[in-house]
């Protein structure tokens, strides 16, 4: 950078010292003389061109014009400003690319933090899903619940009704009424008990398939 503002210093310049690709061939092809004493653009001194290139044919010279000039800024410099020359140009150059890069960085980091976030977003929706699954799961079987005990309760009625009716009965019919109660009672209870509170994920199980049986009894013999 401070080669670059020192070269932009007018006064700095030496303006016989900067030319065109084409201002400088020309010079080399048709006035070898005065191209031979072009001094130096960043110190003023000798590009010693006289010394390399006095035996040299204009064309070779013409082919080799990179090694004392600068294509970027047009300025014919000395061998050791050669090697260290820097220019408006370049830094402008240089400092595009550590733009470029920099930008391409930051894009690279704003594309890796959008992919976690629609990852993230992804789970969450996953999360949720599976959670109103099982929701919906639970009132399913709550729903079914409810019905059973219900129909536990329907069954215990029916029995309790047949039994206080013990007229028209024969009497081992009524004693097995009376055995049946207590059990159907306590198995609508169970089931009750499984729909305001259940320990598990199952509806019914063996206290309904026992209700089931019971009543296949009751109405055997009623
Ligand atoms: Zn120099
Ligand atoms: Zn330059």
């Amino acid at each position: 950078m401070e080669a670059a503002a020192r070269l932009r210093d007018p006064q700095a310049e030496a303006p016989d010292s900067v030319f065109t690709s084409q201002e400088l061939e020309e010079l080399i092809l048709k006035d070898k003389k005065a191209f031979l004493k072009t001094k130096c653009a960043e110190c003023g001194g000798t590009c010693g061109l006289a010394k390399k290139y006095k035996e040299t044919m204009s064309v070779i010279i013409k082919s080799m014009m990179d090694t004392f000039w600068c294509r970027d800024c047009g300025r014919v410099v000395c061998d050791a400003h050669r090697y260290t020359h820097t220019c408006e140009k370049l830094d402008a150059l240089k400092e595009r690319n550590a733009k470029i890069t920099k930008e391409a960085l930051l894009e690279q980091l704003r594309a890796d933090e959008e992919r976690k976030e629609a990852i993230e977003a992804a789970a969450k929706d996953e999360q949720r899903r599976a959670a109103e699954q099982l929701e919906q799961e639970k009132s399913q079987r709550k729903a079914k619940r409810k019905i059973l005990a219900t129909k536990a309760k329907q069954v215990e009625n029916f029995i309790q009704q047949r039994s206080r009716d013990a007229d028209g009965l024969r009497p081992g019919v009524h004693n097995q009424l009376l055995e049946l109660y207590p059990r159907v009672r306590g198995l609508a209870l169970a089931l009750y008990n499984q729909f305001e509170h259940p320990d598990s994920t199952e509806v019914g199980g063996k206290d309904w398939d026992d209700v089931k049986e019971i009543y296949a009894q009751a109405r055997r013999s009623a």
